[in-house]
C-alpha cells in the first residue's frame, strides 16, 4: 500500500493534462517573471479570501520577513509568538533585529490564545504573529480587539490555514485577511502548494498593500528609482499558473482532508492514551496536519509502534522554539508548560487529499492495535 504523509504524485495524476498546458504555456510565452498568469493568480486568491490584496511572493518565510518590515518597526521592538509553531514565524523576527516573546499554546486547539496574548503585552510590544496551526484558527476576534485598544499590529500567519475560516456571529472570514496582514506558504506540501517555493501576503490596507508590494520588489517606486532597502522575492510564473488550477480544487482538497480527519476521529474515539484534534467552535479547520497527544509518556511508544508497522508518522514539533539553540539570546523564557507537553506528546498520522478508505481503514486498525 502506498502510504504517504502526504502524496503529490497521486493529486497531480488528477490534474495532469491541465497542469502541464498551463507549465507549457509559461515556457512558450516566456513570460518567466511577473506578467498575467502572476497577477491573474493574485486577484483569483484575493476574491477567493473575500476580497483582499495579495502580493505573491518567493515564500512563507519571505512573506512574514517582508510584512515586518512593512510595519517599520525600530531594532529591539518586541513581537509576540508562539513557542509552539514552525521556526520560520519567529525566524524572521530576530533576522530583522527585532525580539520575539515566546508565549504558551492552548492545550486543546494547540494555538496561542487572545489570553496567551494580553498576558504578554509590555512596553516595547509592537506586534503579534498568531499562527494557525495544523489548519484551524486562532480565535482573532478577542486578540483584533486588544491589539486595537493597546496599538499593536497583527501579522496571521496563515501557512498552515489556506481556506479555514473564523466563525463568528453567523459570519465567516477567511484567515489571513482578519489581521492587518496575513501571510502564506504554497511550499509544495501545504494545503495550497505549488511545485516548488511560493508565498503571498495579504492586506486590505491599501498603504500597506503599497509598502509590501515595494519592499518584495527592491523598494522600488518606479523603474530604477528605489525609495527604501527591500528585497528580491517573486513568485515564478510558472508557480503561478499551476497555483491558479491547484486554487479552483482548494475547497475540494480541504475537505477531504477534513473526511480523513473525521474517520480518525471516530476510529479513536475509544482510545483512553489518545487525544484526537479539538475543533474549536469560532474556527473550521482544514487539517493541514492531523495531530493527536498520546498520554502516560506513551508517544515514543507510538513512534515505535508506527514505524515496526510501517504506519507514515511525523512529530510537528518536538522542540519549543525557546529551547533552540538559535534562540539562545531571546531568553524571556525557559520553560512553557503546555508547549512542553505538547512537544513529548504530540503526533501527526497522514494526512491528503489522495487517501482512499483502504489506507484509512490500515492506518486505523494498525494505530488501535496499540497498547
Ligand atoms: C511552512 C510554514 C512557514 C514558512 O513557509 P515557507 O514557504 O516554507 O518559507 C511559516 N510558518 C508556518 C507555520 C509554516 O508552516
Amino acid at each position: 500500500m502506498n502510504l504517504q504523509m502526504v502524496d503529490l504524485r497521486s493529486q497531480y495524476d488528477k490534474i495532469q493534462s491541465e497542469i502541464d498546458q498551463a507549465i507549457l504555456d509559461v515556457v512558450r510565452s516566456t513570460r518567466f517573471i511577473g506578467g498575467p498568469e502572476v497577477t491573474g493568480f493574485a486577484e483569483e486568491l484575493g476574491s477567493y479570501l473575500g476580497g483582499t490584496h495579495v502580493t505573491p511572493c518567493a515564500n512563507g518565510t519571505d512573506a512574514l520577513q517582508i510584512a515586518l518590515m512593512a510595519l517599520g518597526l525600530a531594532p529591539g521592538d518586541k513581537v509576540i509568538v508562539p513557542a509552539f509553531t514552525y521556526v520560520a514565524t519567529a525566524e524572521v523576527i530576530a533576522l530583522l533585529g527585532l525580539h520575539p516573546v515566546m508565549v504558551d499554546a492552548d492545550p486543546m486547539s494547540y494555538n496561542m490564545t487572545a489570553d496567551h496574548f494580553r498576558e504578554a503585552i509590555q512596553d516595547g510590544v509592537k506586534a503579534v504573529v498568531p499562527v494557525h496551526l495544523f489548519g484551524q484558527g486562532v480565535d482573532m476576534e478577542p486578540l483584533m480587539e486588544m491589539a486595537r485598544e493597546h496599538g499593536i499590529h497583527v501579522i496571521e500567519d496563515t501557512a498552515q490555514a489556506i481556506g479555514a475560516h473564523q466563525i463568528s456571529g453567523g459570519k465567516s472570514h477567511a484567515y489571513g485577511t482578519i489581521g492587518h496582514i496575513g501571510c502564506t506558504s504554497f511550499f509544495p506540501s501545504k494545503n495550497l502548494g505549488c511545485y516548488g517555493d511560493g508565498g503571498a501576503i495579504m492586506t486590505s490596507d491599501e498603504d500597506l498593500h503599497a509598502k509590501i508590494k515595494m519592499i518584495a520588489n527592491h523598494g522600488q517606486s518606479r523603474r530604477y528609482y528605489h525609495d527604501r532597502i527591500g528585497v528580491n522575492s517573486r513568485l515564478d510564473a510558472i508557480q503561478a499558473a499551476i497555483l491558479r488550477i491547484k486554487l479552483k480544487h482548494l475547497d475540494k482538497y480541504n475537505q477531504a482532508r477534513r473526511a480523513v480527519a473525521d474517520a480518525y476521529d471516530s476510529a479513536f474515539a475509544q482510545m483512553d492514551l489518545l487525544t484526537t484534534p479539538h475543533r474549536s467552535d469560532h474556527s473550521t479547520h482544514v487539517f493541514h496536519q492531523y495531530v493527536m497527544r498520546v498520554a502516560d509518556g506513551r508517544r515514543d511508544d507510538m513512534v515505535k509502534h508506527l514505524q515496526e508497522k510501517e504506519i507514515p508518522h511525523n512529530i510537528y514539533y518536538p522542540v519549543p522554539l525557546y529551547k533552540q539553540k538559535a534562540f539562545a539570546e531571546f531568553s524571556d523564557v525557559d520553560f512553557l508548560p503546555v508547549t512542553e507537553a505538547l512537544c513529548e506528546e504530540v503526533i501527526a498520522l497522514p494526512i491528503h487529499t489522495e487517501m482512499t478508505q483502504e489506507m484509512i481503514d490500515h492506518i486505523c486498525n494498525h494505530v488501535q492495535s496499540f497498547s
